[in-house]
């Protein structure tokens, strides 16, 4: 059982008052706040080591090499890859994918290939697909959604023929919380001879992920959904793929020797992390990996789904409500949209009342466009929500209605 009050203590932006209100943070699909824990760890490297990496061999340099590297093995731990040199840094998950598709995309995908995503991707999981078939002549399939916001799998295995090289997915739906049978879509895909990423931005702060046993070919996240630092992330990758994928950026430590005639590049993971990275912020995540670690993976997710179902009910009792993605495995997280009124002032409104949520397309225009709705209101529910504040959440929707019509 997590002590939720003791937890609560850890988050100190949770003291805030917005409008005078007690903060009630339900925006955690965007970005998760930040604990004690990991704002000590980045104060802590630039008060006490801080240095750039790799190319020191004084004190501070090796200290702060030591910490950067010990977040890779952390990371390899979480999500259960075999090497800790699959593991690359990147920004977050929109850099993720954009360096599989300019790297793996551009030099093993030809025209005609196709690559497959689904109508309810993020847009960085869209647009970097888009980006490349515009430079090599790929074309883009894209799975359908069910009324439930479900991919339909049926119409996944027809689109699959000799000629999918690449699918590409996401794990979580950041729009309806929909958690997607990847391990079958991973399994599906591999039997036509197609690479798979999943996108796992979503999953991460929510699911136990083990890429060995998903056999993904590629997954990313980002580390500020995680309870950790913004501009970070990470790209775990299977050896065999990224040591055959020539480099994405290129610069300082992705070298192994620069002449003007010819340059060797670095071996794995350096190869892929040109310049100077988030040095703070890699070291952070390794914080917040164990903060969540401590608290139990289990533990979290049994709470998050009670506050979830607990939000169902709650909401669905409000008149003119509907939630969009009503999917059987969901994660807390719940777009909902009501009868005359506009995503944005139900924002607004509940702002003012110091409720956080977000508003709009949440960067999925085509699924938006799928279900023929410019937007949806989203709460999204993280390890310090309590029913309290959903309750809240419920009086100001019905503050909403009264105001708007
Ligand atoms: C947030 C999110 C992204 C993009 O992550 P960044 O950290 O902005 O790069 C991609 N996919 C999903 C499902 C997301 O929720």
């Amino acid at each position: 059982m997590l002590d939720i009050q003791k937890i609560r203590a850890d988050f100190p932006i949770l003291d805030e008052k917005i409008n005078g209100k007690d903060l009630v943070y339900f925006d955690n699909a965007a970005t998760t706040q930040k604990p004690l824990p990991v704002l000590n760890a980045l104060a802590n490297y630039y008060g006490h080591y801080n240095a750039n990496i790799h190319r020191g061999i004084h004190h501070l340099a090796e200290k702060a090499t030591s910490a950067f590297e010990a977040s890779r093995k952390t990371i390899q731990k979480f999500l259960n890859a075999r090497y800790t040199e699959e593991i690359i840094f990147t920004y977050g998950t929109t850099d993720g994918i954009n360096l599989v598709a300019q790297t793996y995309g551009r030099a093993f995908l030809k025209e005609g290939d196709e690559i497959i995503i689904s109508a309810m991707e993020h847009h960085s999981n869209i647009v970097p697909w888009q980006m490349l078939c515009e430079q090599n002549g790929c074309v883009l399939k894209v799975i359908p959604v069910n009324d439930d916001g479900e991919l339909i799998l049926e119409a996944y295995e027809k689109l699959l023929s000799g000629k999918t090289k690449f699918v590409s997915v996401v794990h979580v739906s950041n729009a309806l919380g929909t958690i997607n049978p990847v391990k079958y879509i991973i399994q599906k895909a591999h039997e036509v001879g197609a690479k798979v990423l999943i996108d796992g931005a979503q999953a991460t702060s929510h699911l136990t992920i083990d890429v060995q046993d998903l056999d993904t070919d590629f997954y990313v996240f980002s580390a500020h959904k995680l309870y950790g630092p913004t501009g970070m992330g990470a790209l775990y990758g299977k050896k065999e793929l990224l040591e055959a994928m020539p480099p994405y950026r290129g610069g300082g430590e992705m070298i192994k020797e620069v002449t003007f005639e010819k340059t060797t590049y670095n071996e794995l993971p350096y190869k892929f992390e040109a310049g100077t990275p988030n040095i703070a912020d890699v070291i952070a995540v390794k914080t917040a990996i164990e903060y969540l670690d401590e608290l139990g993976k289990e533990n979290v997710a049994a709470y998050e789904n009670e506050l979830l179902a607990y939000a169902t009910e709650q909401l669905l009792k409000i008149e003119g409500l509907k939630i969009i993605g009503q999917a059987k495995d969901k994660v807390s997280v719940i777009s909902f949209v009501i009868e005359g009124i506009h995503p944005q002032d139900v924002g607004v409104i509940l702002d003012q009342q110091g409720i956080a949520v977000r508003t709009g397309h949440h960067c999925t225009q085509p699924l938006m466009k799928r279900f023929g709705i410019p937007g949806t209101s989203r709460a999204s529910f993280a390890v310090y929500n309590t029913k309290e504040e959903i309750d809240k959440l419920v009086l100001g929707i019905e503050k909403v209605k009264k105001m708007v019509l």
